[in-house]
């Protein structure tokens, strides 16, 4: 391996440089691999661990420990005994804290959506969808893809505002909010985010949560579908955003959501949603003309399956041990490949599902098609920004839950050879 910086190299090392790379990725095209790096799913090894959820509530055996038969309906805010687990790993109070449905993207979609018909809980006035301007959302990048899918749907107009290792950059993030009163809501993925991994710090949550607004009902959408995921022994404690919001004199501010699609089963899990006692109050009455109650038989499951907040954690940690040397896999290996290069960068997350890379501006699209015809699949260039446009053509999303470990090292091998490749045509073309 060169240690050469591409970029300080001359012309004539360049091109030999890419003939190398030339031969290197013809050997990876005749390989016929086919290996997909693209949705952050758990891998079937994972599934396995939640496997007595299955069976955890019988024909004769479906009484809550508070005596609620969970076949009938009713209970909207959920089986109490599993949102004081929660709510305990959260540190979110138990009465703050709903249990409902499978999925955090139906509730922040309610959510937004309640907001844009109806208006929100502490603005008397209607919905964001009868004010003179559409309403705008906030979406820091590289972000979720489907946060921006579901914020379009309801006819926010997105703005980007650059992600740093703190969170989101509060200089442009403070000065937008100041000055449009149409900027109703902001995306937040606080801990572990998707795609870079990184945590906010405090900070910038007691800034997000005081800063002045010129929409008075401006909203957080709060999303902590990382905050129990840790890939090491360090398990920090989510921040108490909604005790922060309250003290800083703005209690409705930030709607919480959480789930445990990666924790038991994908998309057959509970999803949380927690606020301020208004935010509840103001949910409860608009969820409740959409639905009588949520599926309750799935949360006693759960309850059963981990009893108490100790028992998810440590089922958690039996997640780190599967995930965790793929991670180590996909570092180690870009270290090795692309260290020193001068032509990628990419995060170390200490939890979450996502590393992302960032490779030579103007060459992440060409990286994943290369990738593609050598039967490598990686989430389309541009899907971790809003429309899908990476203004810098930089940035790719690296998976490494879902394959097999010596799918991950195979998949990481072939995406070295293809940045180096990309880096390697587009210097020589400069
Ligand atoms: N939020 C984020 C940040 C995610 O990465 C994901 C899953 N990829 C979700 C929400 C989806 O959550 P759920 O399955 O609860 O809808």
């Amino acid at each position: 391996m060169s240690a050469s910086r591409y970029p300080d190299l001359d012309r004539t090392a360049l091109a030999a440089a890419l003939e190398d790379a030339r031969a290197g990725y013809a050997a990876l095209a005749e390989s016929g691999l086919a290996l997909d790096l693209t949705r952050g799913k758990p891998a079937p090894a994972q599934l396995d661990l939640a496997g007595p959820l299955l069976t955890a509530v019988t024909a004769d055996d479906y009484r809550s420990p508070g005596g609620v038969d969970v076949r009938n309906y009713g209970g909207l805010e959920g089986l109490p005994e599993l949102r004081a687990v929660f709510g305990e790993l959260l540190g979110i109070p138990a009465e703050q804290l709903l249990a409902q449905g499978n999925s955090s993207l139906v509730l922040m979609h309610a959510a937004l959506g309640f907001s844009v018909l109806h208006g929100t809980a502490d603005d008397g006035s209607s919905g964001w969808i009868r004010q003179p301007q559409a309403p705008k959302m906030l979406c820091p990048v590289p972000g979720y893809d489907r946060h921006y899918t579901v914020a379009e749907s309801l006819g926010f107009e997105l703005i980007p505002v650059p992600l740093t290792d703190e969170g989101p950059d509060m200089a442009v993030v403070r000065q937008l909010v100041a000055a449009d009163s149409s900027i109703k809501a902001m995306w937040a993925v606080p801990m572990y985010s998707n795609p870079t991994g990184i945590t906010y710090s405090e900070p910038v949550v007691r800034e997000l949560v005081s800063m002045t607004t010129a929409a008075p009902d401006f909203k957080i959408l709060w999303d902590n579908a990382y905050a129990l995921h840790h890939l090491g022994p360090d398990e920090p404690a989510p921040l108490d955003v909604l005790g922060l919001a309250e003290a800083s004199g703005n209690p409705d501010r930030v709607h919480v959501f959480a789930s445990t699609s990666k924790i038991t089963h994908a998309g057959a899990g509970v999803a949380f949603y927690a606020s301020s006692p208004a935010n509840i109050r103001w949910y409860l009455h608009h969820a409740g003309q959409m639905s009588i109650g949520p599926d309750k038989i799935n949360q006693l499951r759960h309850l059963r399956f981990f009893q108490d907040a100790e028992g998810v954690r440590a089922h958690m940690r039996r997640h780190a041990e599967i995930i965790a040397p793929k991670f180590q896999a996909v570092l180690r290996t870009l270290d090795q490949g692309l260290g020193g290069l001068g032509i990628a960068r990419w995060t170390r997350p200490a939890g979450g599902y996502f590393i992302s890379l960032d490779v030579l501006p103007g060459t992440a699209d060409r990286v994943i098609k290369l990738a593609a015809e050598a039967g490598i699949a990686l989430t389309p260039a541009g899907a971790a920004f809003p429309h899908g446009l990476d203004p810098r053509d930089e940035n790719i999303r690296i998976a490494p839950t879902l394959p097999e470990p010596q799918d991950v090292q195979k998949a990481v091998d072939g995406l070295v050879v293809c940045v180096r490749l990309a880096a390697l045509e587009k210097l020589l073309a400069a």
